[in-house]
Parts: structure tokens; C-alpha cells; sequence
């Protein structure tokens, strides 16, 4: 059986500073994916970047600061983003779906069996699923807030093999290195203990929400449900290459 890649990539991985959309770094996305969809890998895209896109189309140079007016740019914004993708992936031959999700499509029984079918569907039709959080209607109790831990769910409900979450930083280390310089790099993690969770606690980002701590506990998610988790920075997209020929990038965490 072919095996299935859910790869996320945060919002600082496919915009610019200016908070709009980085078109070069789509385009060249949705060309590795495409290339590794032809090599036989099923691929399930997690993305974010529905508000950059919204702004981008509104030339909004603020970002929205209401809640109504986020989840109204979010809204134009997932529209814009998914003819984007389309566009890009279409150069490729390849079929895009949209899957929007909450909370509670992932623990209402039903709703999960649901979304768990139609992405064995659309992978069968050689489709790449391209999921995000429902922004537009989400409010706090049915919202991950991050894509991280939505990515993990997802794996852990398709049986992902591979999880891989490109980053704006190259991987996990022993404590935050935009504040500490001596901070040490940790290629492999075999088991999820105390020490390396409080690694994750303090974190800094401009536009995306998760941090290293949300990360570290998608990893939870996606090795405790057999699947293994890399995450490696999302500078060059090229690095998806990398790590599915089993090179020392990024931070692995080993699935049980
Ligand atoms: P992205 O949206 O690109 O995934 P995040 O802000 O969610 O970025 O997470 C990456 C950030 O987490 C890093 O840029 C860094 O500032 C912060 N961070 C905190 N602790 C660590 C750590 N122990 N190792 C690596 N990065 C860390």
C-alpha cells in the first residue's frame, strides 16, 4: 500500500513578512507535492494562511482586529487560497480538494467517520486533500487555534505513516534559540517525557499560533497513533525531498 504524508505548513512558511501570501513558495509547494504524489506517496496538505490571503485580496494592511471582520477576510480569504492551490496544482495535473474542520468533526463519532471516509476517497482518486480549520464559523470551544495539533488529529485518523510540520524554525531544540544562544539542536526524539515537553514553553512568532509547545504536543497525538513526526523548517520546501529519503534533517519523533 502506498504510503500517506500529512504535511502542515504554518503561515509563516507561505507568506511574506508583510503578512501577505509568498506565491513563489505555493508554486513550488504545490510542484514538490505533485512530484511526490507522481512518485506514489498519498498527500494530505495541512495549510494555514486564509487571513493573509483575505488581506492580500482586500489590500487590507491591517490585519483584522475583530473577531466578525477576522472570520469575514478568513472566509474571502479560504476561497482565495484554495484557487491559489488550485491554480498552481492544476500546472501539475493534480486535483485539490478542500476540507474545512473543527473540534467537532473530530470527536463527534459520526462527523469523524465522515471526514475520515472522505479523505480515504479522495486519496484513492489520487486527490490531494488540502484541510484547514472552519475560521469563518469556529469560535474558542470548537477550535484547535493551530494547525499543529489539527495535522496530528488528521494523521491519527487517516493512519498517517509520516507526519511532517515545516516550520519556520530547522527543529526541536533543548530550549527556544532565538533566545538562548547556547541552545542545542535535538535531531532524534525516541520518547516524549517531561524534559523534552518543558522545551516547548516559551515561544515567539509573529504570525503563526502554534509554537514548539503545540508542536511537541502534536507529536503526543501522531507517535502515540504509530505515526512518526518530523519537523523541519519551511525556508526551502525542497527539504520534503530530504527528509522522505531518510537524511538528518529536522527533528524526528519516533512513532511507538
Ligand atoms: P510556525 O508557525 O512556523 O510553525 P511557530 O511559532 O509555531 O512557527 O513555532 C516555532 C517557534 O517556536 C520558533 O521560531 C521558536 O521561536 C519557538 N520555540 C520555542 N521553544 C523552542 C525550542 N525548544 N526549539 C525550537 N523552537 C522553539
Amino acid at each position: 500500500m502506498n504510503q500517506t504524508i500529512v504535511i502542515k505548513v504554518g503561515s509563516s512558511t507561505i507568506t511574506h513578512e508583510t503578512g501577505l501570501l509568498n506565491l513563489r513558495k505555493i508554486e513550488l509547494l504545490a510542484q514538490v507535492l505533485s512530484d511526490l504524489n507522481n512518485f506514489g506517496y498519498n498527500i494530505v496538505l495541512v495549510s494555514s494562511g486564509a487571513i493573509a490571503a483575505g488581506r492580500g485580496k482586500m489590500k487590507l494592511t491591517e490585519r483584522p482586529d475583530t473577531l466578525p471582520k477576522k472570520q469575514a477576510i478568513a472566509s474571502i480569504g479560504q476561497c482565495e487560497l484554495m484557487y491559489i492551490y488550485d491554480k498552481f496544482f492544476s500546472q501539475y495535473s493534480k486535483v485539490v480538494a478542500q476540507m474545512l474542520l473543527t473540534k467537532r468533526v473530530m470527536v463527534d463519532p459520526q462527523l469523524r467517520e465522515n471526514a475520515t471516509n472522505t479523505i480515504h476517497t479522495l486519496l484513492s482518486y489520487h486527490a490531494i486533500p488540502i484541510i484547514n480549520e472552519n475560521d469563518s464559523v469556529a469560535t474558542d470551544e470548537i477550535i484547535y487555534g493551530d494547525n499543529d495539533t489539527l495535522s496530528a488529529i488528521t494523521a491519527k485518523l487517516i493512519k498517517a505513516d509520516l507526519l511532517i510540520i515545516l516550520s519556520d524554525i530547522d527543529g526541536l531544540y533543548d530550549k527556544n534559540p532565538n533566545l538562548h544562544e547556547d541552545a542545542v539542536f535535538i535531531p532524534v526524539v525516541e520518547e516524549i517525557n517531561e524534559t523534552i515537553e518543558n522545551m516547548g514553553t516559551d515561544s515567539v512568532s509573529n504570525v503563526g499560533t502554534g509554537g514548539m509547545h503545540t508542536k511537541i504536543q502534536a507529536a503526543k497525538i501522531a507517535t502515540e497513533a504509530g505515526c512518526d513526526m518530523v519537523i523541519a523548517s519551511g525556508k526551502d520546501i525542497r527539504i520534503l525531498y530530504d527528509v522522505l529519503d531518510g537524511k538528518a534533517v529536522g527533528t524526528l519523533f519516533k512513532g511507538k
